[in-house]
């Protein structure tokens, strides 16, 4: 069906403008119909479906959480046309064969839309310990040991040699855990009688990947970055020419550590955690000035039974594939005056390019999975949640966007 007057976001080619697409799927909003036949799109906005970086799929290994078909169907209500499994499921994702597992049960439950591509580990078994070999990966998109840092130098920069050979990025949660010392909260009214997470925690484990980097020559990306010094030295390697890139959370860029209710709402635990709001406005600025250079979900799905017991025993992380556009939109476009083409390729071209996979332009009349969207402010509800797992901040949160469609173009 030919769809009119749609505002198009188009990263390939810069573009954000009114103009027609032909489109096909079940999912595309009620259009009214022109005098001509074709449908008119006013008031949409439509561009290439999101890319995540940091998808955490709880299968195998823990299914009460999510399965890779609970998480597909997020994705889908998310608007996404890619995500990127992380390697912490059980067994670790360290073999060909639950990289291809992960690849075809995915397939099932695409509808054709949705992409998964795993991660491998950066050592074996995620233990910490021993390198894996990347080039017996092929199916690894990139490497990480996300949930744990890469602790011993050794085996990160053996990993970041081979990646440097196979032009992989690495993925590194940046986090020293003997600094972070169990720290669930930095300090905030909340954090009374709470571990503290201290901002050295993650500034140490960048300074020592920034390091990695320069001496390999590898890509090396930060995961969801959460203070403001940690983004002052990556701005400052970057300017030395370093290939060190880093992304941040839609939590990380909208919520602070002073919002948090009290310490038993664990739905505001995750790992790292919230910043201060001085964070929150630094991490903002270097989404404008491209120090951060896309943004991922780190969607981290954990049943309500992993979530009993407040900031002191439940587990770290919530989920963020639903929200993903609303909340940064809310948070970068609304509030911090990103322009929505900008908005766009954090969340298209920058991350595929990480990756190593190009975005065409929705003029090249290619088959591409699109996104509708719509400004308009709403209220989060937990009826919009697709995920197995609810554990999210966010419901009564109000945005200015929502995603009202998936589908391709054709
Ligand atoms: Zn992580």
């Amino acid at each position: 069906m030919l769809i009119k007057n749609l505002r198009i976001l188009d990263p390939a080619t810069n573009k954000d403008c009114i103009g027609e697409l032909n489109i096909e799927g079940s999912r595309v909003p009620t259009l009214p119909q022109l005098p001509d036949g074709s449908l008119d799109g006013t008031g949409y906005i439509v561009m290439p479906g999101l890319v995540d970086i940091h998808t955490h799929f709880r299968e195998p290994g823990a299914t009460d959480s999510e399965t890779i078909q609970t998480g597909m169907a997020a994705a889908i209500a998310g608007g996404f046309s890619i995500v990127t499994t992380m390697p912490n499921i059980t067994p670790a994702a360290d073999n060909e064969a639950i990289l291809r597992f992960q690849i075809e049960e995915a397939e099932k439950y695409s509808e054709g839309l949705v992409k998964l591509y795993p991660t491998a580990c950066c050592t074996k078994g995620r233990a910490g310990k021993e390198a894996v070999a990347p080039a017996e990966l092929p199916s690894a998109i990139a490497f990480t040991d996300d949930g744990n840092f890469v602790a011993p130098d050794e085996a990160m920069l053996q990993v970041a040699k081979a990646c440097k050979e196979l032009n992989k990025v690495i993925m590194d949660h940046a986090v020293v855990p003997s600094i972070a010392n169990g720290g669930v909260m930095r300090e905030c009214e909340a954090s009374i009688g709470e571990k503290i997470f201290p901002d050295a925690a993650e500034v140490e484990a960048v300074k020592r990947d920034i390091e990695v980097a320069r001496k390999t020559g590898c890509r090396m990306h930060i995961q969801h970055l959460s203070c403001a010094e940690a983004a002052r030295i990556i701005a400052e390697a970057q300017a030395e020419g370093v290939r060190i890139s880093a992304e941040a959370t839609p939590h990380h860029l909208m919520l602070a550590a002073e919002q948090i209710p009290s310490s038993t709402a664990s739905n505001w635990k995750m790992n790292p955690p919230l910043g201060l709001e001085s964070d929150v406005q630094a991490l903002r600025k270097a989404v404008l000035d491209g120090t951060i250079c896309c943004f991922a979900t780190d969607h981290a799905p954990h049943s309500a039974k992993k979530k009993e017991g407040g900031f002191a025993k439940a587990m770290f992380g919530i989920i963020g594939l639903e929200t993903a556009a609303p909340a940064s939109w809310t948070a970068m476009v609304t509030e911090a005056g990103m322009s929505p083409i900008e908005w766009c390729k954090a969340w298209t071209t920058r991350p595929a390019e990480l990756l190593n996979i190009s975005i065409p332009s929705l003029f090249e009349k290619k088959e591409t999975t699109v996104v509708f969207l719509k400004e308009e402010e709403w209220t989060f509800e937990e009826k919009d949640i697709a995920s197995k797992s609810h554990n999210t901040p966010f419901v009564g949160h109000k945005f200015t966007l929502k995603v009202t469609g998936l589908a391709k173009t054709c």
